[in-house]
């Protein structure tokens, strides 16, 4: 961070802008080449809409999330504004807290967007503001890796905006800020491949029940209802806002190998 203090705002932009960029084309591009080109066969048994998404569908995805993007780097653009002015709590000295506070920050910055994306979501989906915020998004019935940040760009605002929120509220390294935005990003990504590949072993634990699944985000966008989190099935859980056939359709999809294998060897 330090050796970019140095530059011009548009500069700081235009570098942060090819970040997103970069960030968001390597992720879903890696996601996208893996399940819907290499593998596209050899996994389809773990497809959970057994259909392609059409041309069309992806060329909107990539096109909104590149939106998103802008959106993102303008937001960075007003975090450096913030900083200048001295409203944030960004610190670039790692001696000014401890390692474990490092740490912690992240791990507080990761529960508290799960918190903040339920609760923004589910207002979204109010029949007032879904039109307008949230509706670009809902045009993927089946998405693709791609649609991981296809938002209307009012949507991409309210997205973004949690950023700067977090920044005035507790002490944050800009390397915190690396980590984290590319654990939302993988993770987001990640909810969109159309796969369901969590494993049995791993669901069925405790802790396992607590995090989400790719069906899980799947569900969502099928149905255009229910299922609102993000990385945790706990906002859901203590909502009742999980479908209630959620667990099912997990079970089943993830099964598919098995009946799969089944009828190999049968
Ligand atoms: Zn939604
Ligand atoms: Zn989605």
């Amino acid at each position: 961070m330090n050796a970019f203090e140095h530059l011009d705002i548009t500069s700081r932009f235009l570098i942060g802008l090819l970040i997103q960029l970069v960030r968001y084309g390597l992720v879903a591009g890696i996601a996208y080449y893996l399940f819907y080109v290499i593998k596209k066969e050899q996994w389809f048994f773990m497809k959970i809409q057994k259909r392609f998404p059409k041309k069309t569908d992806i060329q909107r995805e990539v096109l909104f999330s590149l939106l998103t993007m802008l959106i993102f780097g303008l937001v960075g653009v007003l975090i450096i504004l913030m900083r200048k002015m001295g409203w944030t709590q960004i610190y670039t000295d790692f001696s000014a807290h401890s390692v474990a506070y490092f740490f912690l920050s992240i791990g507080i910055a990761i529960f508290a967007h799960d918190t903040y994306f339920y609760w923004t979501h589910r207002m979204m989906h109010h029949p007032k503001l879904f039109p307008y915020f949230h509706k670009v998004h809902h045009l993927s019935h089946n998405p693709s890796p791609w649609a991981a940040f296809a938002f209307h760009p009012l949507e991409a605002i309210v997205q973004a905006a949690y950023i700067p929120v977090l920044v005035v509220i507790i002490p944050f390294h800009p390397l915190a800020m690396v980590v984290f935005m590319l654990w939302m990003m993988v993770l987001n990504v990640l909810g969109h491949t159309g796969y369901e590949f969590i494993p049995e072993r791993f669901h069925d634990t405790w802790l396992g029940r607590l995090q989400n699944t790719p069906t899980h985000h799947n569900m969502h966008h099928q149905l255009n209802k229910g299922n609102y989190g993000l990385y945790f099935n706990i906002w859901d859980r203590l909502m009742g806002t999980n479908f209630r056939n959620y667990e099912d359709a997990y079970h089943k999809n993830i099964s598919q190998k098995a009946e799969e294998t089944q009828k190999v060897a049968y």
